[in-house]
């Protein structure tokens, strides 16, 4: 046997007896690790949703509470595929809920981006306290929308924490509808120009 050769087998035999000792003694190994809980602001649809940290506490960008990250299980969906999803959906089953202010939903305030046809209001601010209205609605998709898509990312982590199993929050708002939804059979089927 060469010296190199000699001086691994020693080596590896030094390594295996340390592993073997701290195994006896009860040590952890350093190569075992728990799973690490994430977590990340309550979904605000800005890029600190991205952001994630390794404990609770308050996001330092939006100012919103941290949330368990495998707590966030509702959907996204771009304006663009809305139809074909409720088309694939069967509309019956779908329930589109606008949580934009009762005025932006009526076309009273001074913004107006439109709405979808058949949308229930419900806004954000009141939707836990009025919850009990949809509950009609729990086997079915929902499809939760607002202006730019900041509120409606929050009041869909809400409802899935209520036990609303199918929700998808529509991105980027209705404020980008008309860019990004062009085909006038589309239009016709689900906007409400206001
Ligand atoms: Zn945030």
């Amino acid at each position: 046997m060469n010296k190199g050769r000699f001086l691994i087998v020693i080596f590896t035999a030094v390594l295996f007896q340390n592993c073997g000792n701290n195994a006896a003694k009860g040590k952890p190994s350093s190569n075992i690790s728990l799973p690490i809980e994430e977590y990340s602001c309550l979904p605000c649809g800005r890029s600190c949703d991205d952001l994630v940290s390794d404990r609770p506490g308050v996001c330092n960008e939006c100012k919103m509470e941290l949330v368990k990250k495998s707590s966030i299980v509702f959907k996204n969906i771009l304006p663009k595929d809305l139809y074909g999803f409720m088309l694939q959906t069967g509309p019956e089953n779908i329930v589109l809920l606008d949580v934009r202010t009762t005025e932006e939903f009526n076309g009273t305030a001074p913004d107006k981006f439109g709405r979808l046809k058949n949308a229930i209001n419900i806004p954000v601010q009141q939707l836990e306290g009025r919850i009990n209205e949809l509950d009609a609605y729990k086997q079915k998709e929902i499809i939760v929308y607002c202006s730019h898509s900041h509120r409606s990312p929050a009041a869909s982590y809400l409802l899935s924490q209520k036990g609303f199993t199918k929700v998808t929050n529509l991105q980027h708002g209705m404020h980008m509808w008309q860019q990004e939804v062009i085909d006038k059979k589309i239009n016709d089927s689900l906007f409400i120009i206001q």
